[in-house]
């Protein structure tokens, strides 16, 4: 089995989109606030939007299974109050979680939080226990930065995030780290906020204890973990001189690195340097490159073959990468997958 970790809506109806330019106009105009009902998308619509988008890539790659969340640059925390984004987060999960009972067999919700900058992380915990408990969700995807790249909120290792920890060690699921859109001209979002971000949030918890505090804490860092892998050495060497101990240790009973690294020698770094157990399959497909790449005639974001040719990995490597690991570190979605199989469902046709 193939389970890509790191999926997004990226591909919801336009009506989701002019909702949210609705609400984003009723911050400053609150006459002109929609409400949540004043949106209607069918179940027709939504399949269409999945049937001839991530569904038909999912096949044409040889994919079973995506962990399936709301648009991460579309999350944009910054804009508006804790209000604005908890009626966000709530219709967007609540769309995801439809695609995942529409297609049970290929989408599995994953949640994002309706954070927002200056607002205490645990506003989010009702929004978060519904996902879990009426939708079925098996993560979370936590921003470490809900400005939008001014980083005012503090690290990921401040007690200020315990409260969203306390309930992800309860409900034992993971959190991807990822942030959103960023609004600071300095920062390209999917270029260099993201990529900033993933390598900010390991840095984060290398310097702290925080997995001392919570030693069954997951975190899942996308996109290959940034400048991670590649500077292994670097935090290798930080970490000792921080008299902190080995990052097998210290990090890497907590910490996992998803494959959303689109070219060969990227995977190759990862596989080489990050221990098999830590690496997630994963595309981030539908997302920010969807181009052809020249060199290889085949999609950027078609990770699957990058796994297959990297020489490094034996067969028992690949299986833990595109299926072991994920039902480890999600084991809600093992626990799902189990009850599945003991009891087939019929996706309709
Ligand atoms: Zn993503």
């Amino acid at each position: 089995m193939i389970i890509d970790c790191h999926g997004h809506y990226t591909t919801a109806p336009k009506a989701l989109e002019d909702w949210r330019n609705r609400q984003i106009k009723g911050i400053a105009d609150p006459a002109a606030m929609p409400n949540a009902s004043d949106l209607r998308i069918s179940d027709d619509e939504l399949r269409e939007s999945i049937e001839s988008n991530q569904l038909r890539l999912m096949k044409d790659r040889g994919l079973d299974l995506t962990l399936f969340s709301p648009r991460a640059s579309f999350m944009a925390h910054h804009l508006g109050d804790f209000n604005v984004s908890s009626t966000w987060a709530a219709i967007c999960n609540e769309l995801c979680y439809r695609v995942s009972q529409l297609f049970p067999d290929h989408f599995v919700p994953v949640a994002m939080l309706p954070q927002s900058p200056g607002v205490d992380p645990a506003t989010c915990i009702p929004e978060l226990e519904r996902c879990v408990r009426e939708y079925g969700n098996v993560g979370i995807n936590l921003n470490p930065d809900p400005s939008g790249g001014h980083w005012t909120s503090p690290p990921l290792s401040d007690r200020h995030w315990y409260p969203v920890y306390e309930k992800m060690v309860e409900h034992d699921i993971p959190a991807m780290i990822h942030v959103s859109t960023s609004c600071n001209a300095c920062f390209h979002t999917t270029g260099a906020h993201y990529l900033n971000a993933d390598t900010t949030a390991f840095m984060q918890c290398l310097t702290s204890d925080l997995f001392e505090d919570f030693p069954t804490l997951r975190f899942l860092i996308p996109h290959g973990g940034g400048a991670v892998p590649y500077h292994w050495g670097r935090f290798r060497g930080l970490a000792q001189e921080l008299k902190k101990p080995l990052l097998q240790d210290h990090l890497l009973n907590n910490i996992f690195f998803d494959t959303c690294v689109y070219h060969q020698p990227g995977i190759d770094l990862l596989a080489t340097v990050i221990p098999v157990d830590n690496i997630l399959f994963a595309s981030e497909m539908i997302g920010a490159v969807r181009g052809i790449d020249p060199e290889t005639g085949h999609y950027f974001d078609d990770t699957r073959r990058y796994i297959e040719a990297a020489a490094m990995l034996n067969e028992t490597a690949r299986s833990k990468i595109f299926e072991g690991n994920a039902r480890r570190v999600f084991p809600r979605l093992d626990a799902l997958l189990k009850a599945r199989a003991a009891a087939p469902i019929t996706e309709p046709s």
